[in-house]
C-alpha cells in the first residue's frame, strides 16, 4: 500500500505506521523520525531543525520537500510506504503530487485519524518514546508501558518523553497542526483521496485502511 497517514500529533499515525510495517512489510516514513535521527547526529539539517521543533514549530517546507525527495527515491519504497508526518502544509502537499508525479508513484488513499482532542491530549502527556534514532519505539505508560526499568522492550535502550512533549511545546503543535495541517483534510477530500476514521483500536483502524484500500481500487 502507498498511503498518507494524516492526523494532529497524537492521533496515533507513528503506532499505525509501525503496525502496518509490522503486518506487511509497509515502509514507515516518518519525517519527524527522519529529523530528531538528524539532531541526534548533531547533522547540518538537524541543527537547522532543532529550534523548529523544540518550539513546536514546523521545519521549513523546502528542507521538508529535501528529505522527502531523497528518501522517496530509495528502492524500499517499492514494497509500499506509510507516509506519517507528512505533509503537513498546502505548500508540501503541492510539492508532493509534483514529486509523485516526477517519480511515477500513485497514491492509494488518505488516511485521516480523527481522534478527540482530549483523548490526544491525554495520549501526548503519558506518550513515551524509545531514544535509539534508529528504533523509536512508541510507548503509553497507562496502555503500552515500557519495560519495568524504563528501557525499550524492542531494543533495550532508555525510553522517554520527547523535548517537543512539554505541555507549552503540546499546545503549540496542537495549534500548528489546527492552521496548518488541518486544511489537508479538504485538500484531499476535493481529490477523492480522503478516508476519515474514527476508531480507536489499532488493528480497527488498520482493517479500515485496508477496507478503504480494496473499495477506492
Ligand atoms: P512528529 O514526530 O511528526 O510529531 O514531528 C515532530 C516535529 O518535527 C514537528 O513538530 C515539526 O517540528 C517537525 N516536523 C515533522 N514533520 C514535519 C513536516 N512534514 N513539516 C514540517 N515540520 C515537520
Amino acid at each position: 500500500m502507498r498511503i498518507i497517514l494524516l492526523g494532529a500529533p497524537g492521533a496515533g499515525k507513528g503506532t499505525m505506521a509501525k503496525l502496518l510495517e509490522k503486518m506487511d512489510g509497509t515502509v514507515q516514513i516518518s519525517t519527524g523520525d527522519i529529523l530528531r535521527s538528524e539532531v541526534k547526529d548533531r547533522t547540518l539539517l538537524g541543527k537547522e531543525a532543532k529550534s523548529y521543533i523544540d518550539r513546536g514549530d514546523l521545519v521549513p517546507d523546502s528542507v521538508i520537500m529535501g528529505i522527502m525527495e531523497r528518501r522517496l527515491k530509495k528502492p524500499d519504497v517499492q514494497i509500499g510506504f506509510s507516509l506519517d508526518g507528512f505533509p503537513r502544509t498546502i505548500p508540501q502537499a503541492e510539492a508532493l503530487d509534483a514529486l509523485l508525479v516526477k517519480l511515477n508513484i500513485r497514491l492509494d488513499l488518505v488516511a485521516n485519524l480523527d481522534v478527540p482532542r482530549n483523548v490526544i491530549l491525554d495520549r501526548l502527556a503519558t506518550r513515551r518514546t524509545c531514544s535509539n534514532p534508529s528504533c523509536q519505539e512508541i510507548y503509553n505508560l497507562k496502555s503500552n508501558p515500557p519495560a519495568t526499568n524504563g528501557t525499550c522492550r524492542k531494543c533495550g535502550s532508555p525510553v522517554s518523553q520527547r523535548e517537543d512533549e512539554t505541555a507549552e511545546a503540546i499546545m503549540k503543535r496542537l495549534d500548528v497542526y489546527d492552521e496548518k495541517t488541518a486544511p489537508l483534510i479538504g485538500y484531499y477530500a476535493k481529490k477523492g483521496m480522503l478516508l476519515t476514521i474514527q476508531e480507536m483500536n489499532t488493528d480497527d483502524v488498520a482493517n479500515a485502511i485496508k477496507e478503504g484500500i480494496a473499495i477506492k481500487k
